[in-house]
């Protein structure tokens, strides 16, 4: 099969045979063997039903159905393991996303050797309140994650090697982050398509602003992890160390100095009366406190079942 296309969807019922026809015409203007997986995301109005409809009439059309609404990541995550295409694409159920796209994004990935393949919407039709913000949002994506060349990390319309998608793990909220995944697990060609972008036509957003303060302490947790995830001592037990060493020399100091004032017959006061004693005294215990968060994040990643889980690409 050449192409998997995932939707995931929550509420979309108006929009989905609409897309599903679109995305039918294009493959086959293109003579593209498919199948087009929905993810129906725990909703509560007819997409279900909609969806039963539309694999009743098409054998290309297939769907997951979740219990509950569990959120964007988790519905990628099942249809990823569900794919069967040697590509893969992802796109949102409102519309706002063209399937005529798809094509090119094939072709990036088969003929240029691109793992992953982003859309940009360079031309957004979304309200100031959120275009704004997400400027800032990718500007420090970039920063924190390296991959310098994409302006968009949360475009809904994105294209994957099939192996990509089989080695990387979606989880919580982390579909803003999927090229920082890839590259993660060692997913360097990453590249960036411009798309087109329309307004929303049925329906309403899922997500509020709350999507950037999330979206930023995701951010932390994913370079925290990727940095120091399998090796947590090295940075709270350097921390930990420098900050105890401080303390320690800081304390002698005030006690040399006190020693020498007493033997030299300068006036003197007791070492307790000394605001650097306690400064000293409480840098000595958060260093100790961090040496100690680095070894018990040290137990729980030994116990870890992914601690020797690499990406292995070729054996012989
Ligand atoms: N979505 C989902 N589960 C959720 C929220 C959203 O599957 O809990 C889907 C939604 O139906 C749409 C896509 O994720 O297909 C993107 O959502 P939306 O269009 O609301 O996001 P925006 O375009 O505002 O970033
Ligand atoms: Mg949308």
């Amino acid at each position: 099969m050449d192409i998997s296309v995932i939707i995931p969807l929550y509420n979309e019922e108006e929009s989905l045979p609409e897309l599903f026809a679109w995305i039918q015409r294009v493959m086959n203007e293109n003579g593209f063997s498919y199948e087009v997986i929905f993810v129906n995301d725990g909703s509560t109005d007819r997409s279900w039903q909609v969806i039963e409809e539309l694999a009743a009439k098409s054998e290309n059309a297939k769907g997951i159905k979740f219990r509950r609404n569990y959120g964007k990541s988790p519905a990628l995550f099942c249809g990823f393991e569900k794919a069967q295409g040697e590509v893969v694409i992802t796109m949102d159920a409102d519309l706002q996303d063209s399937p005529d796209e798809i094509p090119e994004l094939y072709r990036m990935i088969t003929e240029e050797k691109y793992d992953l393949v982003s859309g940009y919407k360079k031309k957004r039709y979304d309200p100031l309140s959120k275009t704004l913000p997400t400027k800032l949002f990718n500007a420090t994506a970039r920063a924190v994650s390296g991959i310098k060349n994409l302006h968009d990390f949360n475009c809904g319309l994105k294209a994957y090697r099939k192996e990509v998608v089989k080695n990387i793990e979606v989880y919580g909220e982390m579909h803003r982050y999927i090229p920082y995944l890839a590259k993660n697990a060692g997913f360097n060609r990453i590249g960036e398509k411009v798309v087109h972008h329309q307004a929303r036509k049925y329906g309403t957003t899922k997500f509020g602003l709350n999507r950037f303060v999330n979206g930023y302490l995701d951010l932390i947790s994913l370079w925290f992890l990727s940095k120091f995830g399998v090796k947590p001592m090295h940075i709270f037990g350097f921390l930990g160390s420098l900050m105890f060493i401080f303390g320690f020399f800081a304390v002698v100091a005030v006690g040399a100095h006190k020693l020498y004032a007493m033997y030299s017959g300068q006036p003197y006061i007791l070492v307790t009366d000394s605001p650097y004693f306690y400064l000293a005294l409480t840098t000595m215990i958060l260093g100790t406190q961090l040496f100690l968060a680095g070894f018990l994040g040290e137990l729980i990643a030994r116990n870890s079942p992914e601690r020797n889980k690499y990406q292995i690409e070729k054996e012989l």
